[in-house]
């Protein structure tokens, strides 16, 4: 067990995953975390994992920053979207490819 192993179980205990984002990194769309994406891809085109409808990623920053995934054009077909979603996924009208 090395120095680094606690942090990784401290993060795989978090009680919530981690949201994730889509990001098109050459060419190529990669999944990452909302911290890695805004922290290393900041102006790069981003999209939502489950409807592939263009998102945004807003941030809060103080004492316990949080990152939150927001859609371009809400969409109620989408289960990352807890405030509009109507219970049955569909893809984004408007998907990013
Ligand atoms: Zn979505």
């Amino acid at each position: 067990m090395g120095r680094g192993s606690k942090r990784i179980a401290a993060f795989v205990m978090t009680a919530h995953p981690a949201p994730l984002c889509e990001v098109k990194v050459d060419a190529v769309w990669r999944t990452f975390s909302l911290n890695e994406a805004q922290l290393h891809f900041r102006d790069a085109i981003k999209r939502c994992p489950a409807c592939h409808g263009r998102v945004t990623i807003l941030g809060t920053y103080g004492l316990q920053p949080r990152l939150a995934l927001s859609h371009r054009r809400s969409h109620d077909g989408c289960p990352s979207n807890t405030r509009h979603y109507r219970g049955v996924q569909s893809r984004h009208p408007q998907p990013v490819d």
